[in-house]
């Protein structure tokens, strides 16, 4: 049975992001069985009848948020407990995980739905860290939205508890896990190999890895760092870097992302623009671990490049919140901090990178992040009856500098309505925050993982 139809009309503006980055004042849009049919100014559409129509007069409608990084699965329940100054958390990230059961891990990833939906992601790519996928694709299931995962494997020694296994067996669990999983929810998921990173990874599981990706056309991601200590470290091992290390086992191509990517140098910008690989980058984990993304992130050099960069917000306990607006913003403003130049990253190029750009990085581009007749319907409604929205000119410089998440009135995927006026349907809320407080709780007990949950007196 064809879905219901979907008119959102009289929008104040379409921000389509579609080839000519065509921003439609007063404009409307068909969505006919999940699918975008008509695009354009309302009273071209006037005539038009659906089975539901959104007023959307107040409304700033974009293409869906992309996530190209987003560890959903382990962290919304220990949220906040690593002090901000105590350096890298990973030992216990990764302990955390390993402690999970299936309950908490599907609680967990219900409220990264909640948050992830509500602040207008309609895709993201959790890099192989969902311990339970079947407990996990009912939450999936129930909240509509688009995901990408995979099998999180290595196969060498790593200084955190990963999941290791011998090379043949990690490949072997890659192929399955694909096989099983590509195409479910109707074709909003997707199964990709995903070997956690270089250094924890034989060059033969790479190159395996790469080639089941290829077989089953579909693909692969995986943390991915370099700098003038990693080249020295690479150079002692003959090859020159990390990235062209990846190239010389000819684990890069267009169909590889790779996560993160601070420290590359030029050469290494020529080595992902010239395979075709793209990049997620987190720029809000970047800023708050310190990272160095100014120095380090070559954000501007690779998108000049014509590489297509996804945004990603890492983890609830890196970047602390899902919300692609704020890492827009995030993105928009540090480079021109850093490099002491306003012309980095301007509003536009913040927001190609959450839609069309991230889309595209994250193999989807042929589907969504665009407003385009034959596109997927994923679309988010903004509503600019708030304060942080006055006065209106820009709609993409109010989008990126103004505003965050907390706007997003309705959220549309596959042309049904996820978040419909502020609200989700799939779970009870304050139910759910319960429970998830109450899982960190036991978490901490358990692992004796904990820290002062203040530096003030709590009384
Ligand atoms: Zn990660």
């Amino acid at each position: 049975m064809p879905q219901p139809s979907l008119k959102i009309d009289r929008a104040r503006y379409l921000l389509t992001v579609d080839g000519q980055r065509r921003i439609i004042r007063d404009g409307s849009i068909l969505v006919e069985d999940g699918r975008i049919t008509r695009v354009g100014k309302a009273d071209e559409l006037a005539s038009v009848r659906a089975d539901r129509v959104i007023d959307a007069r107040h409304l700033v409608v974009t293409p869906g948020f992309c996530n190209g990084h987003m560890h959903i699965s382990y962290a919304h329940p220990v949220r906040g407990i690593f002090p901000d100054d105590q350096g890298s958390p990973l030992k216990h990230v990764f302990a955390l995980q390993a402690a999970m059961t299936e309950d908490e891990e599907y609680h967990a990833t219900l409220l990264g739905l909640v948050e992830l939906l509500r602040n207008g992601t309609v895709c993201f790519l959790d890099p192989g860290s969902t311990k339970f996928p079947d407990a996990c694709l009912q939450a999936y299931t129930d909240a509509g939205i688009r995901v990408i995962m995979g099998d999180g494997v290595t196969d060498r020694e790593a200084p955190w508890p990963l999941a290791r296994y011998d090379t043949a067996e990690a490949v072997r669990r890659t192929s399955a896990f694909i096989d099983k999983w590509h195409g479910k929810l109707e074709g909003r998921l997707r199964a990709w190999a995903m070997p956690f990173s270089p250094e924890t990874c034989s060059p033969e599981l790479l190159q395996a890895l790469k080639r089941v990706a290829d077989e089953r056309r579909t693909g692969l991601t995986l943390h991915h760092g370099s700098g003038d200590q990693a080249r020295k470290e690479y150079q002692a091992r003959g090859a020159k870097s990390p990235t062209q290390y990846l190239e010389s086992l000819g684990v890069l191509g267009p169909n590889v992302l790779l996560a993160h990517a601070l420290g590359i140098d030029d050469a290494e910008v020529d080595c992902v623009a010239r395979t075709g690989a793209s990049v997620a980058m987190c720029p809000v984990t970047a800023a708050k671990g310190a990272r160095g993304a100014g120095s380090l992130g070559r954000m501007p050099e690779l998108l000049a490049r014509g590489v297509s960069v996804a945004l990603g917000c890492d983890s609830p306990n890196n970047s602390n919140h899902l919300d692609l607006v704020r890492a827009m913003n995030m993105a928009a403003i540090q480079y021109k901090d850093a490099r002491q130049d306003m012309t980095q990253i301007p509003a536009e190029k913040a927001l190609e990178m959450a839609t069309r750009v991230g889309a595209t990085a994250m193999g989807v581009g042929d589907q969504i992040g665009s407003i385009e007749p034959g596109k997927r319907a994923d679309l988010v409604c903004f509503d600019t009856q708030r304060p942080e929205w006055q006065a209106l000119w820009n709609p993409v410089s109010n989008l990126v500098y103004n505003t965050d998440g907390r706007s997003i009135h309705t959220v549309v995927v596959d042309g049904r309505v996820v978040v419909d006026g502020y609200r989700q349907a799939f779970v009870d809320e304050p139910r759910l925050y319960a429970k998830v407080q109450e899982i960190g709780e036991q978490l901490q007990a358990r692992t004796g993982i904990t820290f002062p949950h203040s530096r003030w007196p709590v009384v």
